[in-house]
């Protein structure tokens, strides 16, 4: 094709003006022409969009959020605005589309497939890394960055005030933010989607962790990382929880959409410009219907539908670390 589209759609994530930039240059080189939609499908239904050229993407790639901004389109799941949405790619002569966004985005670009017979690739554009067939998505490792941050910030008064802490973090369904940022920051305990699933752990066994690793350790701070939807009213009903029931002082920190946010960390920068570029040499082949991918380091494709019918697990052995080794509660050892 002379003209591709791209839009960015969903929750907005550190990388995507990385991965915008990336493509605008990469289209550029290739004599190809961009038109960007704005507000993710929003913009194909209403016709909101612009040429963009490299002129429009130099000194973006520092920054978090997306200039050709993101949006939620629930009305893009019906069959009329897949229709609605070929016909002004065709109108406008676009014979490919770039949408750069997580799961849902992405069953929105292959709804739109369906009715179009332009070519859809993905990026995978989302802090939670609960895309199937990519090692990480972007923005995951700017979320983690910050939630590592945070959590060494809550370290340093958690200790000055031997204080239980409680830090929510982000994530979907998916613990991958939790585990990384629980793992980077050294935190107490951790309570993910993934475990919860198998195991939910009750109040209980919570108040009984605590009390069993001040006892081995003496006094000390506690820091619980807690992914988003995992207690019945998240880190301040779990806190008040503790403090009320069980007479134990806990403070709750939401980080919320301070995980959005600032500059993101080289690798979300560079992936972003690895799979961008990836995504518009992969139109010059004639792919079609697939995402981009990073798997072990080497560039990748897996087909749309995979990327949301499968699920990357949490990686294993950084969940045994945490529980077995790292964990200051021992099951051999008695508290001394
Ligand atoms: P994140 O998880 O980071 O927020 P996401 O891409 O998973 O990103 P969603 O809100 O799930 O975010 O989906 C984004 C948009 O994709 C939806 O608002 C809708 O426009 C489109 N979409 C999602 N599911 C479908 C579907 N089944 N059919 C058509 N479009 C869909």
């Amino acid at each position: 094709p002379q003209r591709i589209g791209i839009l960015t759609s969903g929750g907005d994530a550190p990388g995507m003006n990385a991965a915008i930039r990336a493509i605008v240059l990469a289209a550029d080189h290739y004599d190809l022409e961009v038109i960007a939609f704005r507000h993710g499908f929003e913009g194909l239904l209403e016709q909101n969009y612009l040429q963009l050229t490299p002129n429009h993407v130099q000194h973006i790639l520092q920054y978090s959020g997306t200039i050709i901004k993101s949006a939620r389109c629930p009305r893009f799941k019906e069959v009329a605005s897949a229709q609605q949405a070929a016909r002004h790619l065709a109108e406008l002569n676009i014979g490919a589309l770039i949408v750069i966004g997580g799961d849902g985005s992405f069953r929105g670009a292959h709804h739109l497939s369906q009715h179009w017979d332009g070519q859809v690739i993905g990026v995978p554009g989302t802090i939670d890394n609960d895309v199937y067939g990519t090692d990480s998505t972007v923005g995951y490792s700017t979320a983690v960055a910050i939630a590592m941050d945070a959590l060494d910030k809550i370290r340093d008064t958690a200790d000055a005030m031997d204080r239980v802490f409680i830090v929510e973090v982000m994530g979907r369904n998916a613990g991958f933010i939790g585990l990384k940022s629980a793992m980077a920051a050294g935190a107490e305990r951790m309570i993910l989607p993934e475990l919860q699933r198998d195991k939910p752990l009750t109040i209980e066994a919570i108040v009984k962790h605590i009390k069993r690793v001040e006892a081995v350790r003496g006094q000390g701070s506690y820091v619980m990382v807690l992914s988003e939807h995992q207690w019945p009213g998240g880190a301040v009903a779990l806190s008040e929880q503790l403090e009320a029931e069980h007479g134990m002082p806990c403070r709750p920190c939401l980080l919320g959409h301070i995980q959005r946010g600032g500059p993101p960390t080289a690798t979300d920068r560079v992936l972003a410009s690895e799979l961008g570029v990836y995504a518009v040499e992969l139109i010059r082949e004639g792919a079609r219907n697939v995402m981009t991918a990073m798997r072990a380091g080497a560039l990748t494709t897996v087909t749309m539908e995979e990327t949301w019918s499968k699920k990357n697990p949490l990686p294993e052995n950084l969940l045994r670390i945490q529980h077995e080794i790292f964990n200051p509660v021992k099951k051999s050892r008695q508290p001394r």
